[in-house]
């Protein structure tokens, strides 16, 4: 039987409760597209050690690539700089992939961390810069 072929997608997509506030974003076209693959969650702020709930938290200054470089910044609800986790989980996103050859990857729409637009999040900068598709929902 041929193998399926790996992607990442992002865990809430998956009906995974790993959003800020406690629940999931299960996506119907998602879902069907991940049919014809081999996926693992992933949720990178939860992977930077942000707990869930937690508060919600907007980009400043800049994208994600701007949050790489140092020059822009992820702040919380609070006020509260938490650019370090969500550096941390966008590398251990990255290390999945590279440890499992995965090059696409499926990420939720309009989220500091996982978003292409309006801006992109930290997550998605990081893969794309690393050469890794994505494709969000
Ligand atoms: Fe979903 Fe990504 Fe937010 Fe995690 S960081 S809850 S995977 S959008």
């Amino acid at each position: 039987m041929e193998r399926l072929k790996q992607c990442l997608v992002s865990a809430c997509l998956t009906g995974l409760c790993t959003r800020y506030d406690g629940r999931s974003k299960p996506h119907a076209d998602c879902l069907q597209l991940l049919t014809g693959f081999q996926w693992i969650p992933v949720c990178p702020e939860q992977l930077g050690g942000l707990p869930t709930p937690r508060p919600p938290c907007n980009l400043v200054n800049g994208d994600g690539y701007g949050v790489l470089a140092g020059t822009a910044q992820v702040i919380d609800l609070h006020g509260t700089d938490r650019s370090e986790a969500f550096i941390r989980g966008a590398f251990m996103v990255l290390a999945i992939a590279q440890a499992q050859n995965i090059s696409l990857c499926f990420l939720k729409s309009r989220s500091p961390s996982c978003g292409l637009s309006p801006l992109i999040g930290v997550t998605a900068a990081l893969l794309q810069h690393h050469g890794i598709e994505v494709v969000s929902f």
